[in-house]
């Protein structure tokens, strides 16, 4: 089953959106099989961010991951990455649409609520920078869908 690393990140934190992030994800149809609220250690931060090392960002980034709690999870479904990406919206909230998480609670590219893995092989290596394979629950309670006939 597809996995992705979804993050709400420091500024979806201070403002208690961890529940409602989590409710639209559970929503859609997707398993949580692992959360924890954690202080990311720049080590990790680096590691997580290392695409953009060379940007002219990186260390304002790195410093704003890491100015408070961040909400990690690890969810699966079919689809996931993509599903989850398109949820998120737009890395600029100025192109996020209406509906999506950034368009409905973000104002700019600096605090932009949220993070979920580009694909899943991205998301297999931010995993395991936050999650040990023990902490990962296996995803085994039935998702019950509106309509659905499985039990
Ligand atoms: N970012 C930023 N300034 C920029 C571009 C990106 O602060 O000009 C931050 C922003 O928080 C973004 C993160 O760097 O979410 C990672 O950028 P990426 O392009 O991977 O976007 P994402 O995958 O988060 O949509």
């Amino acid at each position: 089953m597809e996995k992705t690393y979804l993050m709400v990140k420091p500024d979806g934190v201070r403002r208690q959106l961890v529940g409602k992030l989590v409710q639209r994800f559970e929503d859609k149809g997707f398993q949580l099989i692992a959360a924890k609220m954690f202080r990311m250690t720049r080590e990790q931060a680096e590691y997580h961010y290392e695409e953009h090392k060379d940007k002219p960002f990186f260390g304002e980034l790195v410093e704003f991951i890491t100015s408070g709690s961040v909400f990690g999870m690890v969810w699966q479904g079919e689809n996931i990455v993509a599903l989850s990406r398109a949820m998120m919206g737009k890395t600029n909230p100025l192109d996020a649409a209406p509906g999506t998480i950034r368009g409905d609670y973000a104002l700019n590219t600096g605090n932009n609520i949220i993070h979920g893995s580009d694909s899943p092989q991205s998301a297999e290596r931010e995993i395991s920078n936050f999650f040990r394979p023990e902490e990962l629950a296996a995803g085994d309670y039935p998702v019950r869908m509106p309509g659905s006939l499985a039990n």
